[in-house]
């Protein structure tokens, strides 16, 4: 970037910013990421869950996009391994869902057996099957199928890889102030406005998780991106519990590789909020006590909160109506630490080459 000048600003340095500026760092462009925080990955994107699922059977566009993501994960992971020395902790832990009514078997066998004879995978399995795979769940389970694809990822630790690996390639970060404003000229965005100072560049990303429709709402196109408040829980389990992901009863229980044991998250639609709540803990608790009584035993470690980017049509993905050299990343949800990997493909595409190699189509803001 000469002074105050780059080819691409991307505005946002979460999961989604930084994995867009490292695919387009790696192909030579010229990226400046701005930030309103003093680091990158303070967000939804620190503080979401890392599970990869992409239970749907269907080959319609959204499940596409979350099984191509799903599938850059290995390569990808080892690549910032060897670029940067940091491990993502990428696992193909699987996941296993537990019911406790027969009532909830048939939505969830249904789905397995769609998924199968689609050529995707899943198991189906007796309670005591399950057991036999992950002990510490309750003897009360009626049954479980088991998601043996599904991944998991430490996402703190893939921020900071893909913004290393970024930088490796050139690409600098404007840490600490956010855009507050854009500068125009003949219909055309020219410039971002960062503590009063004008940065200049070909192309811009709006990739500001919730806050991204603000930004939108600077160029008077309102696109409503909101928060969804989620509360986390995190235990520590000596020894570990759990071999893979375990989900049931509207919660997952995640184990980590360091011991800790993660149990999320609330869905609240409250706004910018991100107080942890006594009734957002309890939830998580009882739920967890549920499917694993043993957890009663471990240690309380902490209880974080993280507001997920949603927009009502899945992610939205492509160029701001009106403006051919604005584009929009944002509103992945539930899924933006599954979906990074395949929007930092498409978009640095888009931006390079002006077509993308899975239609954006269904996802255009
Ligand atoms: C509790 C919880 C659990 C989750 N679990 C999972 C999971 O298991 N698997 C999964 O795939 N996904 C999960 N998610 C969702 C996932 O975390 C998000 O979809 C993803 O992190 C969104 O990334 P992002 O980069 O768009 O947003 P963010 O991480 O929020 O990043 C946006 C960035 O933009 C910056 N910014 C905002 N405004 C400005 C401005 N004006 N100027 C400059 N910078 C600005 C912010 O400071 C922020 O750093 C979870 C989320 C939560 C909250």
């Amino acid at each position: 970037m000469s002074e105050n000048r780059a080819d691409v600003v991307i505005i946002g340095g979460g999961i989604i910013g930084c994995a867009i500026a490292y695919e387009l760092a790696k192909k030579q462009v010229d990226v400046l990421v701005i930030e309103k925080a003093t680091r990158v990955g303070t967000e939804s994107s620190w503080a979401g869950a890392g599970i990869l699922t992409s239970h749907a059977s269907t080959h319609e566009p959204y499940p596409e996009l979350c099984r191509a993501s799903l599938a850059m994960y290995p390569s990808l992971a080892s690549e910032l391994k060897e670029k940067t020395n940091i491990d993502i902790e990428f696992i193909k832990s699987g996941t296993l869902s537990v019911y406790f009514e027969e009532s909830e078997a048939a939505g969830l066998i249904g789905l397995a057996e769609r998924r199968v004879n689609r050529g995707f995978t899943a198991e189906v399995l007796t309670s005591d099957q399950a057991l036999e795979l992950e002990p510490a769940v309750s003897n009360n389970i009626a049954g479980a199928v088991l998601f043996p694809e599904d991944g998991h990822v430490r996402n703190p630790k893939m921020v900071s890889a893909l913004a290393k690996g970024a930088a490796q390639h050139g690409t600098q970060f404007l840490l600490g102030n956010p855009v507050s404003g854009f500068v125009s000229e003949n219909g055309r965005v020219i410039g971002a406005v960062v503590n009063g100072e004008t940065i200049y560049a070909e192309s811009f990303v709006l990739a500001a998780g919730c806050w991204t429709g603000n930004l939108a709402t600077m160029l008077d196109v309102p696109i409503s991106i909101s928060p969804v408040k989620g509360q986390i829980v995190l235990l520590e389990t000596m020894p570990q519990l759990f071999q893979r992901t375990i989900d049931g009863v509207g919660i997952y229980i995640v184990p980590r590789t360091d011991g800790k044991v993660l149990l999320g998250a609330t869905v609240e639609y409250v706004g910018y909020d991100k107080t942890p709540t006594v009734d957002g803990v309890k939830q998580m608790i009882d739920a967890a006590l549920t499917i694993a009584p043993e957890l009663a035993q471990s240690t309380f470690v902490q209880t974080w909160v993280g507001l997920r980017p949603y927009y009502n049509r899945g992610p939205c993905l492509g160029h701001l109506p009106g403006y051919d050299n604005v584009v929009l990343a944002s509103g992945h949800f539930k899924n933006g630490i599954l979906l990074a990997p395949i929007t930092g493909k498409l978009i640095a595409e888009l931006l390079i080459t002006g077509k993308t190699s899975l239609s954006l189509e269904p996802f255009l803001p």
